[in-house]
């Protein structure tokens, strides 16, 4: 048995995501979790919410809210939404916990143990009025740019450039609006990655089995221009991990906090620690799965995550790893995936552009999304979410071929024999030659799924729906029925069978309807099929089952029309 620990990117804390964001990194990884668990392989899937930083602070004071108690709600709204698409996490954990903070400090004392922490002093804007340094994004003013008149401290919205809170003209405090601004010195630590480069580079360079968009982003960032940079790990901010040195004090560090980006991919390994305290495991429980030195060394460790994180993933987060110099498990693998578009353009939170977490599951059942969404999942390129490509996909792909194929052979056998699978009749060369060719597709099926190949696997289990569709209509039992029963129950005791090798087959991809078949066939048996032959006699011959209600309704033409029109925003 192979043990595989996963990983999504974790998703930041304010607002709802769009659907973008989930096919981009939670949906995918549920989908290999979910096959390596239906395997027989042991599974530890992780996810948590990132919470630290100014976004966080800001929305929280948009909301009115403490930015703890703001972060609390969102979680619960977060967590809730992944259980309604089926994210089968074994913990959704948070950035902001207590094994999160304790591990990220633990970090930085062996980094600055290992001279790979450096003090640095800086000028930073502080607002008398308010008492505190102010980050990019508290101050904003006019772009010296474009001239646009609220220009934040770190890019302007209106001409997109990059900006130092610095360069802004007329800059005001966006906590007080105050305009009694100056600069002063502050002390920052920062993470001396480039110390780390030729190491890294090592690391990198052994990775031969690597998608090539992870390993050419992550070298891109590694050897372009000046290389590697250091990079500052600490804020003057209320809201994040208090920088310490391992459990110490650490001096001329009071009052600040561990940037965001430093502590959320730790939340990685905080996470599994979560998952065990509130299972009533020990630490040897989460340990076996993240130390080398407490039987890790078999864990097979695969990241998700959009391209955009790749190089934290493949950079930053294994430098504080690397340097820590103690026997943490590194990445064996990294899915990054590209972007998914909306309807001719892009997803837009601000606009209410395109279709969002909470919508889509208040309009469809989660499998119906899960199916488009994995079956046209952006993996060598961008892909595009239509709405008139969604409808066709859903109608034809679930509610042809498969729920059809359902609806026909339950039917059938109820009006005919009765809801028990059939006696009688035998296999001839037809029944031969689909298993031939099932035995041939499931064993792709399981290579593409294995590669997290994605959009390959999903083709291929569409293959396997469409063998069934086929055979059923040569061997058309309704016409052999009249005839010869013996064989027609011969046919449908076979075409029942593959209902339940269809419903283990899918269940990672759509877990509910494979449920929904499972329980229709009144079968507890979902082992996988490596022997075909043998997993097309499962239900024996007397044994119950019924016909399930609709697995798949199709979407109307009435209600695409409507979805398009509700989520196509707001214009600007
Ligand atoms: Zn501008």
């Amino acid at each position: 048995m192979a043990r595989h620990l996963i990983t999504s990117a974790i998703p930041y804390i304010n607002g709802i995501k769009h659907l973008g964001n989930l096919v981009g990194s939670q949906l995918p990884a549920d989908l290999y979790a979910r096959f390596q668990r239906a395997r027989g392989n042991e599974v530890l899937f992780l996810c948590a919410t990132d919470e630290h930083g100014t976004p966080a602070e800001l929305a929280a004071a948009k909301a009115g809210k403490p930015v703890e108690e703001y972060c609390a709600e969102m979680w619960a709204v977060q967590d809730e939404i992944a259980k309604g698409f089926r994210m089968s996490f074994d913990h959704f954990g948070r950035s902001s916990s207590q094994q999160n903070r304790e591990l990220t400090q633990h970090f930085a004392g062996r980094l600055a143990d290992a001279g790979l922490i450096e003090e640095v002093a800086d000028q930073q804007i502080y607002s008398k009025a308010d008492g505190r340094f102010l980050p990019d994004r508290y101050v904003e003013g006019t772009c010296p740019n474009c001239g646009f008149e609220s220009a934040r401290g770190d890019q302007c919205d209106n001409c997109t450039k990059q900006l130092d809170p610095v360069d802004l003209i007329n800059p005001y405090s966006t906590i007080s609006g105050s305009t009694d601004l100056e600069m002063r010195e502050t002390k920052h630590l920062y993470l001396r990655q480039s110390q780390m480069k030729d190491q890294l580079s090592e690391w990198i360079d052994s990775k031969d089995d690597w998608p090539v968009l992870t390993t050419s982003i992550a070298k891109k960032w590694l050897h372009d221009g000046d290389g590697l940079q250091d990079r500052g790990i600490t804020r003057d901010l209320n809201w994040g991990v208090p920088v310490k040195r391992g459990s110490e004090d650490w001096p001329g560090m009071e009052g600040k906090v561990f940037y965001v980006w430093f502590d959320a991919p730790i939340e990685y390994i905080a996470c599994a620690k979560e998952w065990a305290d509130a299972n009533g495991k020990s630490d040897a429980d989460w340990q076996r799965w993240w130390r080398t030195d407490q039987g890790a060394e078999d864990v097979r460790y695969t990241q998700f995550m959009g391209k955009d994180n790749v190089p934290f993933h493949t950079l930053s987060f294994p430098v504080t790893i690397l340097g820590s110099g103690e026997p943490w498990k590194l990445v064996d693998y990294i899915k990054g995936l590209n972007y998914l578009n909306y309807d001719g353009g892009q997803f837009s939170t601000s606009r209410g552009r395109g279709v969002f977490m909470d919508q889509a599951l208040e309009i469809l059942p989660a499998d119906y999304w899960r199916w488009w969404l994995l079956s046209h999942a952006p993996e060598s390129s961008d892909s595009e979410f239509t709405w008139e490509n969604f409808q066709a996909s859903v109608n034809k792909d679930l509610a042809d071929v498969l729920g059809n194929f359902v609806s026909r052979v339950t039917k059938f056998c109820r009006s005919k024999f009765g809801e028990v699978v059939p006696e009688g009749g035998a296999w001839g060369e037809r029944e031969e030659a689909l298993i031939a060719e099932l035995t041939t597709r499931i064993r792709a099926y399981e290579g593409y799924m294995d590669a997290m190949e994605v959009r390959k696997s999903a083709g291929e289990l569409r293959a396997i729906w469409v063998a069934g569709n086929e055979y059923l209509q040569a061997a058309a039992p309704w016409v052999t029925f009249k005839e010869d029963p013996e064989t027609a129950a011969a046919q449908i005791r076979l075409a029942l069978n593959l209902i339940r090798l269809y419903a283990v087959l899918s269940s990672p991809f759509i877990p509910d309807a494979a449920e929904t078949l499972m329980r229709a066939m009144q079968c507890e048996d979902d082992s996988w099929p490596d022997n075909v032959e043998a997993a097309l006699g499962a239900l024996p011959v007397g044994a119950a089952f019924s016909v399930p209600d609709v697995t798949f309704r199709k979407i109307t033409d009435d209600e695409r029309e409507d979805w398009q029109e509700k989520f196509a925003g707001v214009r600007e």
